[in-house]
């Protein structure tokens, strides 16, 4: 991490000035007059300017400006180079951004940030298309790790294992019969588990399906290794070996690294990082947070207890401010549409037996939203079947009719299908819509196995980004990495064209839910500030908010839409520190420099 901040600048304003006696003022007009050009103009300098920007700032009181000024890791002024310049003193940074287009750092609204950190070190096989190429890569892992007890990854999808739609135990065996393999799908809902790891967790033909998961049976009754859901996963996960404190700080210092490289300031956690609190806050007191974290606890049926209410209100307590807070929950209602774990409000297109099911009660799940919103909790609900959807706007708006909190802003996280009926009660109920825009990629995964599972018709109304924009919700954009990418930009693109990087389907998947690039940048920006209540503070480049900021290598608003994937980040600010520089960034230039 590079400090531009690192030593408390002196102070020299001009109200000291006149107040000064003679000789001070004329050594202090001495210091200041190189940089400054009439001392009339004189404003308190700043820590650091940024000049020569294209700076969009998400402010629609002033959309563009062309240089801003930062004190103590907060913008004091944006505007004009000859606004700015009276802010440049002796001792202030000057960042010049060539001219580059800066955007509000980005916020990745639905993250997993500890199991993407030690995904960075496993196999991952999101690229790989057909099964011999996953057998490949996980027998050349296998072979460089000779000592690891378990080969651990993710990223296959359903697509790969044509009309099955999903893995099977023998594939792995063949690459590896001598130790356990556990392989996450893409979209962390399906795993696969070859006959090691089936045996080291005693899975037989016998073993019963956990309440809300399964374990896939072949005609004869013998377990394939496929295994749906958490809960089913969770009985071959929890014989597999933790990482030590040690290796999960250095995944996340990693991973930081990595967020600060694709222009993320914030996340959202949406499950996973709640138990490591306190890792995020020894790497604050070390220094080295560099990424800001809104954490949400999950709270899993069949009901809210006690103990996670007294849970969830300790870590509020401790942590809420502006680096690390708690004070979201998260409910999982439903499970994915690829593997018919959705909960859909009629049957599914190809298997009419299937319509999935709801994974909490709905009386429990909405009497414990109301709970929560009543004790101020902002809840995220995991809903993707339009019956799932359905169910999180009744609780909400139950909830609102019997709670005295206001402005609560609960989510609905994902929102791949929905009911023509719903898609306004966003707008009228104030609920964010939190979707993700590269799950709406329309690769094979989306056109041969999601689609088809629902059926053409419902298909047209597969992530209604637009939809709900234009009846008035409030969108806001994240990956689920590691479900997809860390980075946001092919998802920029994807909320932009609806189509793949090669241009397919012509003229977009479901093109009229393709939205404008001011939308999908507030997607990242103030809107979801405002879906994580940070939009006072955070989300746009005006003075009073945190200089958290990006220089990008290409004007996104003068490129074609195809062209925006290849976004690449110059500069990462996160409050007044630059976090990421390219090499080849000329940027920050000497204190005072021109
Ligand atoms: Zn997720």
């Amino acid at each position: 991490m590079e400090t531009i901040l690192e030593q408390p600048q002196p102070r020299r304003h001009a109200g000291q000035l006149c107040s000064a006696r003679k000789l001070s003022l004329l050594i202090a007009l001495a210091i200041l007059a190189p940089a400054l050009p009439l001392a009339g103009q004189v404003a308190q300098p700043a820590d650091a300017v940024l000049v020569h920007a294209r700076i969009y700032t998400v402010n629609a009181r002033q959309p563009w400006a062309e240089a801003l000024a930062i004190r103590g890791g907060n913008l004091v002024a944006v505007g004009t180079e000859a606004e700015i310049r009276k802010y440049r003193g002796p001792s202030t940074r000057v960042i010049d951004a060539g001219g580059r287009l800066v955007l509000p750092g980005f916020t990745d609204c639905h993250i997993h940030f500890m199991d993407g950190s030690l995904s960075l070190e496993r196999i991952n096989v999101e690229d790989v298309k057909t099964i011999a190429g996953i057998q490949q890569r996980v027998k050349e892992f296998a072979a460089a790790h000779p000592r690891d007890p378990w080969i651990l990854g993710r990223g296959w999808s359903y697509d790969v294992f044509g009309k099955a739609a999903l893995p099977d135990k023998k594939y792995l065996d063949e690459v590896v019969p001598d130790r356990p393999v556990l392989l996450e799908g893409y979209d962390g809902h399906t795993y696969w588990a070859n006959s090691k790891a089936l045996q080291a967790a005693g899975i037989t033909r016998n073993t019963p399906d956990p309440p809300t998961g399964k374990i896939v049976h072949d005609a004869q009754g013998e377990p394939t290794g496929a295994l749906k859901e958490d809960a089913a996963a969770e009985l071959v996960q929890r014989v597999v070996p933790q990482p030590t404190r040690e290796e999960r700080l250095q995944a996340l210092r990693q991973a930081m690294a990595a967020a600060n490289k694709s222009g993320l300031v914030r996340v959202h956690s949406a499950g996973g990082d709640f138990a490591y609190l306190d890792l995020l806050d020894q790497l604050r007191r070390q220094g080295q947070l560099t990424v800001r974290f809104y954490v949400s606890d999950i709270v899993r049926p069949p009901e809210l207890t006690t103990a996670e209410t007294n849970k969830l209100e300790n870590a509020r307590a401790k942590y809420h401010d502006q680096w690390i807070s708690g004070g979201a929950v998260k409910f999982f209602l439903d499970g994915v549409v690829e593997s018919h774990t959705a909960a859909m409000l009629q049957p599914y297109t190809d298997d009419p037996s299937q319509s999935g099911k709801l994974f909490w009660d709905p009386a429990k799940y909405k009497q414990a939203v109301a709970e929560l919103n009543a004790r101020g909790f902002q809840i995220f609900t995991h809903a993707i079947g339009d019956r799932a959807v359905r169910l999180a706007l009744d609780a909400y708006q139950s909830s609102y009719q019997s709670t005295t909190v206001k402005d609560l802003r609960d989510r609905v996280e994902h929102i791949e299908t929905i009911s023509a009926a719903d898609i306004t009660r966003f707008g009228q109920l104030g609920v964010i819509a939190s979707m993700q825009p590269l799950h709406a990629y329309p690769d094979a995964d989306t056109l041969k196995v999601w689609s088809p599972n629902i059926g053409p018709e419902r298909t047209t109304r597969a992530w209604v980004w637009h939809s709900i924009a234009a009846s008035g919700g409030h969108l806001a954009f994240g990956s689920d990495w590691p479900v997809v990418t860390l980075s946001p930009w092919p998802g920029v693109q994807t909320a932009l064209t609806r189509e793949t990087a090669e241009g397919t389907p012509a003229g977009g998947f479901v093109p009229t839910e393709r939205i404008t690039l001011p939308q999908v940048i507030a997607g990242y920006t103030l809107g979801a500030a405002y879906a994580g209540h940070r939009e006072k503070t955070e989300g746009s480049l005006e003075p009073g908010k945190v200089a958290d900021l990006i220089v990008l290598n290409q004007d996104l608003f003068k490129i074609p839409a195809n062209q925006t994937d290849k976004t690449m980040v110059l500069l990462t600010m996160v409050g007044g520190k630059v976090v990421y520089r390219a090499p080849d960034f000329a940027g920050p230039a000497a204190a005072g420099a021109k």
